[in-house]
């Protein structure tokens, strides 16, 4: 049996008239850069995220790069972030021309650990004052401790750019006055930054991106920047870039926009079932094999409608064994991938800036041990059984 790690044609299939005729009608109307649809567009996602204002970027990486770029991030500034992630998150930072400072990861979460931001951030305010943004990223579509990581933030008064790229529509229980506030992932700290990459829960047929912010002197800032910094038209008071979306994107987003909390629930679903059969096998209970935690799932049970506690962009195990068996997996026509290979304080363009001497255990062994499995909302039981069925005869033989 093929199970591909991800299928968009059967996402696609069932929207595809729609798509069609949306993206024809765009064509037609010749108006191929931003314009109506993509404002109606940002709408929709600010309102789906519980934010005040929304900018449709190029991309996901300029999404971060255009927040960062507002919040006047340049040469000389440290930016407080998580080794683990997609290279966008750090690269950004670097193009700036700032510093990446690195605080290791949570082993249960794979999110940044707060404990150690805090210790960076005191040892920071003590000496050079240097570290001016704060990016956590919300891994495979469950919330870094934002909880903890905005209370650093009002204490330092340092702002966060949260890099949601993997997590739009993800909630998080926020406490206020006492209470906890369900908030969606990119609307709790200054700016929120989505990918409309393919492979992203909600994802377009090419490069899309969006900034979600509350402030809006903050929004119009990016809005002149996503245009070459140029307020009004050929006047430059900054510089910006052509950080653009085009309306095709937009309109083929704003079709599947609805459908995303549906997609969402299917791949909790597929999450469930793969706990469940993973731990019939005994593989768990011998820690060969440990689950992703959903670890806001128990207080999103007693909220009044639930919450998407986690969206699963990826199902990522640890295990033993890790490369024998994404070998043996391939073999059996199974997709899986790691997510991420090496931590990126270790990658080859970082040589020169002292991260040699820095070591993030955890970030470092989740490199080594994790893996990612089909967890796309069609999957479906048959093949998810067939998944478990296989990665339990690579350890019994
Ligand atoms: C996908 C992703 C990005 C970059 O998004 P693009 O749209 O591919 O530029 C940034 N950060 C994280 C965590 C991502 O997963």
């Amino acid at each position: 049996m093929h199970v591909p790690l991800l299928d968009l044609k059967e996402q696609l299939a069932p929207l595809r008239d729609e798509i069609v005729a949306a993206v024809t009608e765009v064509i037609d109307s010749t108006q191929y850069i931003l314009g109506p649809k993509v404002e109606v567009l940002e709408a929709n996602v600010a309102a789906y995220c519980g934010a005040n204002h929304a900018i449709g970027v190029a991309s996901g990486t300029d999404a971060l790069l255009a927040a960062l770029m507002a919040l006047d991030i340049g040469p000389g500034d440290k930016v407080l972030t998580t080794p683990y992630t997609f290279f966008a998150t750090v690269g950004c930072i670097l193009r700036l021309g700032a510093e990446p400072v690195f605080a290791d990861i949570d082993p249960v979460t794979y999110n940044i650990n707060p404990e150690q931001m805090a210790e960076i951030l005191h040892a920071d305010a003590k000496a050079e004052r240097r570290i001016k943004a704060i990016i956590p990223v919300h891994l495979y579509g469950q919330c870094a401790d934002m909880n903890r990581i905005m209370a650093l933030s009002r204490e330092y008064g340092i702002p966060v750019v949260e890099d949601a790229a993997q997590a739009i529509g993800a909630a998080y229980p926020m406490e206020v006055d006492g209470k906890v506030v369900w908030q969606k992932a990119g609307a709790m700290g200054a700016a929120g930054c989505f990918s409309f990459f393919p492979s992203k829960n909600l994802g377009c047929v090419g490069d899309g991106g969006m900034i979600v912010c509350n402030d809006p002197e903050l929004a119009e800032r990016i809005k002149i920047i996503r245009v070459h910094g140029g307020a009004p038209k050929y006047h430059h008071g900054v510089v910006g870039g052509n950080f653009r979306i085009d309306p095709i994107q937009a309109v083929v987003l704003d079709i599947k926009l609805p459908h995303l909390p549906a997609w969402h629930q299917a791949r909790r679903a597929n999450a469930e079932n793969y706990s469940r059969l993973l731990r019939e096998t005994g593989l768990v209970g011998e820690g060969v094999v440990t689950l992703p935690e959903a670890v806001y799932r128990a207080q999103a049970e007693q909220a009044p409608d639930g919450a998407d506690y986690h969206i699963y962009n990826q199902f990522v195990l640890r295990v033993e064994k890790r490369d024998e068996l994404i070998k043996y997996l391939h073999g059996q026509d199974i997709g899986c991938e790691i997510y991420y290979p090496i931590p990126l304080h270790r990658q080859a363009c970082m040589a020169g800036r002292g991260f040699d001497r820095v070591f993030l255990p955890e970030a470092e062994q989740a490199a080594l041990q994790t893996m990612a499995l089909p967890i796309f909302p069609e999957l479906g039981e048959e093949r998810l059984q067939y998944v478990v069925e296989k990665i339990n005869s690579f350890y019994r033989g």
